[in-house]
């Protein structure tokens, strides 16, 4: 092996995926967290404190599940075993789209559902298992430097002998909450600035079992999302978690928080356009509490932006940049990032110097992506607070529904609109066949048509 001890501060879906990355590189990989990592028995598929965000409804990206495939080959395998569900996200996802249907068909772009515990468990059990990845349930409470603060060697864990943990590289995935940009800052070095932009959103979920018959033609889920210029930011999804259970949504920004309690949410579903969402809620049985989450936006730190770093340190996952959940893009970063990790590790050859500097900056391009698609839907609330940020121009509106409009009726701009979102490549969408699209439906001055106008009626599939 080219290194001797990876110490991962974290132990969630980015710490075990970093781990997974330095598994091939390190002799020895130690994952600290302030959870107890369970392995095995009913336990560990429990949420844990130290993921206040686990009851919460999470999807993965296309681009994270194969970035997770190659840190953990098979493990899309391992997630269905262990009760993930595979779904067509065009033809079992019914949608309205501010005023219409987005069209039903049969595609190649399936989804695996789950829960979020189920998911890290998952996850957890793969990379525990490496021979050489060990768990540590510890908080951490700082780094340890060489005497010139120039290099990173390990981390203050309370539970480790001597209260402290030494390696040669010390992975920071400990979320959004992280406290090393006050940790670096006390050993001499700038503090990496911030950008924050807040919508100040709310979640409220509850898993449910839905009686059959209420879901029909194959649809796994209904949602009636707010778009960004809707009257009001509410509103409701039902998500398929697997084992044939589903997980009700509700949101809420600018402050206009959800429901918190199930008669709350019934009311707040039975007000939408779509009444089936309302009914479903309505016949469901319900499995658990509603769990409430805030939080205020998206944010990033700028660690690619330090003049000077110390060595032996890298940052990746939230602990770099959270975005709003809305659009599933914090396991798939954390994926893309691991994925970075092992890169540049390999490209090391055996020398930590110039690691840090070269991981932040490699990982950089890969947050621009996730960060500019997030800033792009978010900055179209009115009301958006931007903090160190250009807001981005908007797109014109007619642009915008011309879009929408068009995923009412052509599978070409659906299954783009979802790929682009997939895959954080606007390249699905910007083919000349859709840009010739919009711009013919924008000079019609077309508008969808009535049979995906009507909320009461779910679109049939239709032929791709
Ligand atoms: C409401 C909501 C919904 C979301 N939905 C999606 C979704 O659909 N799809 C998606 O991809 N992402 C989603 N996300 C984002 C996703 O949860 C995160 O991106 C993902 O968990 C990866 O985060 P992380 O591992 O970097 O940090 P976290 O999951 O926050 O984990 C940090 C870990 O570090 C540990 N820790 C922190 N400090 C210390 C310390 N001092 N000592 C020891 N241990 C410590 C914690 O115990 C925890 O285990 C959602 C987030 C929210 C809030």
């Amino acid at each position: 092996m080219a290194f001797d001890h990876a110490i991962v501060l974290g132990g969630s879906i980015t710490g075990l995926l970093a781990a997974a990355a330095a598994a091939g590189e390190f002799e020895r990989v130690t994952v600290v967290d302030r959870d107890e990592l369970i392995v095995d028995g009913p336990d560990a598929e429990n949420s844990r404190r130290g993921v206040p965000q686990g009851d919460q409804v999470h999807h993965l990206l296309a681009l994270g599940a194969e970035r997770i495939e190659d840190l953990l080959p098979g493990f899309d395998k391992d997630l269905l075993a262990a009760g993930g569900e595979r779904h067509d996200n065009l033809a079992g996802f019914a949608a309205w789209m501010r005023s219409s249907w987005r069209v039903r068909f049969e595609s190649d772009l399936a989804l695996t559902c789950f829960t979020r515990p189920l998911f890290e468990s998952v996850i957890r059990k793969r990379v525990l298992a490496l021979p050489n990845v060990t768990a540590l349930k510890s908080v951490v409470s700082g780094l340890i430097a060489t005497e010139d603060n120039g290099t990173i060697i390990g981390a203050r864990v309370k539970n480790a002998p001597d209260g402290q943990l030494l390696g040669d590289l010390v992975i920071d995935a400990t979320g959004r909450g992280t406290k090393t940009p006050n940790w670096i800052q006390d050993l001499g070095y700038a503090r990496p600035e911030e950008s924050h932009l807040r919508v100040y959103m709310g979640y409220t979920c509850y898993r449910v079992e839905i009686p059959e018959g209420i879901f029909t033609d194959g649809v796994v889920s209904v949602a009636s999302p707010s778009a960004a210029d809707a009257k009001s930011t509410r509103s409701i999804v039902v998500w398929p978690c697997g084992r044939g259970q589903h997980i009700v949504v509700a949101f809420g920004a600018l402050r206009e928080y959800p429901p918190t309690d199930l008669a709350g949410i019934q009311e707040l579903a039975d007000s939408l356009d779509v009444p089936l969402l309302g009914e479903a809620i309505r016949s469901a049985k319900v499995l658990s509490e509603p769990k409430h989450y805030q939080m205020p936006g998206d944010q990033r730190i700028l660690w690619e932006e330090l003049d000077r770093r110390p060595e032996g340190f890298v940052v990746l996952g939230d602990a770099v940049a959270s975005y709003n959940p809305a659009y599933g893009q914090g396991m798939t970063m954390a994926a893309v990032g691991s994925v970075e990790l092992r890169a540049i590790l390999r490209q090391a050859s055996g020398d930590i110097v110039g690691v840090a500097d070269a991981f932040q900056k490699g990982l950089a391009p890969h947050v621009d992506m996730a960060w500019n698609n997030a800033l792009g839907i978010d900055s179209t609330y009115p009301g958006a607070e931007y903090e160190n940020l250009t807001p981005p121009q908007p797109a014109p509106p007619e642009f915008s529904a011309a879009f929408v409009g068009l995923q009412s009726e052509d599978p070409e701009v659906a299954l783009g609109a979802r790929l682009a979102m997939h895959w954080m490549d606007n390249s699905y969408i910007t083919t000349d066949s859709i840009q010739s699209k919009i711009a013919a439906w924008i000079e019609e001055g077309r508008q969808p048509k009535p049979e995906s106008t009507d909320p009461t009626v779910i679109p049939r599939l239709v032929r791709a």
